[in-house]
């Protein structure tokens, strides 16, 4: 009931001119602290470090958007010593004086909406309108996880005549989390404030990528009023520094996003019993997705083709919640291709920056390698419907997509994390869903048809933690859209949904004989 009368925070509107002018002087202001150097937050201090790397603009490789120091290993264990001092302090912090840091990081990121939107658009390639809706996101984060914790906060009475019973929660003590580059700040954001806001010290460790923006949601919070050593920020290696976390037997709870790869390692060494460890780990991983929208022939498809594109192109396909299979059913099968095919041509591909771009560059280098071996191997598996061209200077894969896909194949199955749509025919709606659940994952999905039976079994029998239908399949928002999967696509409970803050809380029974 709580959550239903939340209200999030709203997108900025470009139609405005207005608007408009401040998001370009808020790239001018950016575009003149470019190449800035950031440090990691140790027990409240801005530390030097032995390795520094660039982070670069990934439409433009040339321009360095800052430089990071790294933590050693030798400084993870000082944060992770500061860690543990500040613990029984913050542990002690009302919920409310906890809550109220949280929401004033949310009203900082407000007044700062343009600025961090032009950091996420010139570290990770984010067009636009995309950036302010992630800055809207961890916004949301923020004010939601506040009203959270003091919803838990007033436990359960189950008291008796002479004898009271008190449900508690407790925090459970170090959190280390692990950030993703796609939704740099969002995710941070919001894995960090929901293990802070329950109590518990946290160390930030985001994607190598990413790190400008996340010192960018450091300083937020330091300004917000969080205590020295209750929140640190470790930039460093993961096969290292995060390494070196996970596997510490002062670690209580490691929150993750990231692939399944990363994921599995991290469940498997979290479940080793260290020295001196006298609990066991708690891991929330959320990893990929195979998203599938399923289009059957009563489907309007003006309404589908939309949809698709968005979910399969926004952000170059860099999502987990992004769709990578269209399943297709046989009497529209033509008509949808041809219509997605034409659609899919009018897209932008250009720098983030612009504000005509639909479709930024991915990530690295590394990534654009990867899924340029994908659409070889697609090219041996399918037809080629479509390979749109993009720009040579940034790290820009152009939208592909490949029809008469089998099911089975391995553009089918494997998580790509990129702008290539496979689209698979099927001859009636049992099979699509059959074909539909036959991943390793269970992330997302989407349906659209105007047939009431088709709508009903999907919701019984698509097996994927968030159904969309007749709408696009990403972009799930706080308290309206709780997100995650489960199968291979993640263990632990919807962000931004009522269950979230348990995970990184104790509960306790109280007993008094009175
Ligand atoms: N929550 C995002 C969405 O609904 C996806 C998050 C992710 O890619 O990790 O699109």
């Amino acid at each position: 009931e709580e959550s239903a009368k939340f209200v999030g925070a709203a997108d900025s509107d470009f139609a405005q001119e207005g608007r408009r002018r401040v998001c370009q002087e808020a790239f001018r202001a950016v575009r003149q602290q470019l190449g800035r150097i950031y440090l990691p937050l140790i027990n409240g201090e801005y530390v030097q470090t032995d390795t520094v790397i660039d982070s670069v603009n990934p439409s433009q490789v040339s321009e360095v958007v800052g430089k990071v120091g790294l933590v050693s290993v030798a400084q993870a264990e000082e944060a992770m010593e500061a860690a543990k001092a500040a613990f029984p302090g913050w542990r002690n912090t009302p919920v409310k004086q906890r809550a109220d840091i949280l929401r004033k990081a949310a009203d900082l990121m407000e007044q700062r909406r343009a600025e961090l939107s032009a950091w996420i658009v010139l570290e990770v390639g984010k067009p636009v309108k995309e950036a302010d809706a992630e800055v809207s996101e961890a916004i949301d984060f923020c004010r939601y996880y506040a009203a959270e914790m003091e919803r838990l906060d007033q436990g359960v009475v189950y008291d008796l005549a002479g004898e009271t019973n008190r449900y508690i929660y407790q925090p459970r003590g170090i959190v280390v989390v692990i950030s993703p580059w796609n939704f740099p700040l969002a995710i941070a954001c919001g894995m960090t404030v929901a293990a802070l806001v329950a109590g518990n010290c946290t160390l930030l460790k985001p994607a190598e990528t990413s790190s400008v923006i996340t010192a960018k949601l450091t300083e937020i919070l330091v300004a917000a009023g969080i205590p020295k050593g209750v929140f640190q920020y470790v930039p460093g290696k993961g096969s290292q520094v995060g390494a070196y976390l996970v596997n510490h037997a002062d670690t209580h709870v490691i929150a993750f996003t990231g692939s399944q790869e990363v994921g599995c390692r991290i469940y498997s060494e979290a479940s080793i019993l260290k020295p001196g460890q006298r609990h066991m780990k708690r891991v929330i991983a959320e990893m990929g997705g195979k998203n599938a929208i399923i289009v059957d022939e009563s489907a309007d498809l003006d309404q589908a083709v939309a949809g698709v594109v968005q979910s399969a192109f926004g952000y170059s396909g860099q999502k987990c919640s992004a769709c990578s299979r269209v399943i297709v059913l046989q009497p529209i099968y033509e008509t949808f291709v041809q219509r997605l095919v034409e659609a899919t041509k009018s897209l932008n591909v250009g720098e983030a920056e612009l504000p005509s771009t639909q479709v930024g560059p991915v990530i690295d280098g590394n990534a654009q390698g990867r899924i340029r071996e994908y659409i070889e191997q697609g090219k041996q598996e399918a037809k080629l419907a479509l390979e749109l061209p993009s720009p040579s200077q940034g790290y820009f894969v152009g939208p592909v997509i490949f029809s008469d896909v089998p099911a089975n194949a391995i553009i089918a199955q494997q998580e790509i994390f990129g702008p290539v749509l496979a689209i698979i025919p099927v001859a009636d709606f049992q099979t699509a869903l059959a074909v539909a659940n036959g991943t390793n994952y269970a992330l997302t999905g989407g349906l659209y048809s105007r047939t009431p039976s088709h709508i009903q079994q999907a919701q019984n029998e698509f097996e994927v933690g968030n159904l969309y239908i007749n709408r696009n399949i990403t972009g799930a928002i706080v308290a309206r859209q709780p997100f995650g999967g489960f199968k291979l696509s993640g263990v632990g409970s919807k962000a931004g949904g009522p269950d979230y803050l348990l995970q990184f809380l104790e509960p306790r029974t109280i007993t008094e004989n009175i």
